[in-house]
C-alpha cells in the first residue's frame, strides 16, 4: 500500500513526532501554515473521512479528544484551528486521513 503517513508510523520515512499513543499519531506539518502546524492521525489506513464506516466511530473521535489534548500541550488551547480537507478538489493531497491543528496566527473565516 503507497500510503505516505503509514511509513510515517512505521519510522520509515522520518517526522518530527510530537504525540503517539495505540490509535493515533501527530507530527509537524512538513510545509506549515501557521507557526504551529501539526498533523494527527489514525494508525488504521482511512484515506479520508468520508471513507470512515460505523465500526471506525471511535477512532474518529479519539482524533478529535487528541487534538486537545496536543494542543493543551503545546499550550495553544485557547486558539488553535482544525482542518479535514477531504477529497481532491477540497485541498487533500495525502490519502490517508490527517486532521491539521494550526496556531499561532489569525485565521480569516470563511476559510479560503
Ligand atoms: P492535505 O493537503 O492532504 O490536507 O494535507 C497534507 C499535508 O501533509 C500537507 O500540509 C503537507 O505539507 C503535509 N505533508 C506532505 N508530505 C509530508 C511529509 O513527508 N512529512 C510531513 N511531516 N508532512 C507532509
Amino acid at each position: 500500500m503507497d500510503d505516505l503517513f503509514l511509513k510515517i508510523i512505521d519510522r520509515e520515512v522520518p517526522a518530527n513526532i510530537i504525540y503517539e499513543d495505540e490509535i493515533a499519531l501527530a507530527f509537524e506539518d512538513i510545509n506549515p501554515q501557521a507557526p504551529t502546524h501539526i498533523l494527527v492521525i489514525p494508525k488504521t489506513h482511512i484515506p479520508k473521512l468520508s471513507d470512515a464506516d460505523s465500526s471506525q466511530k471511535d477512532i474518529l473521535g479519539h482524533l478529535m479528544w487528541a487534538t486537545g489534548e496536543i494542543a493543551r500541550q503545546l499550550d495553544i488551547e485557547d486558539a488553535y484551528r482544525v482542518v479535514v480537507n477531504n477529497g481532491a478538489k477540497a485541498g487533500q493531497s495525502v490519502f490517508h486521513l490527517h486532521l491539521h491543528i494550526l496556531s499561532g496566527r489569525v485565521f480569516s473565516w470563511p476559510p479560503g
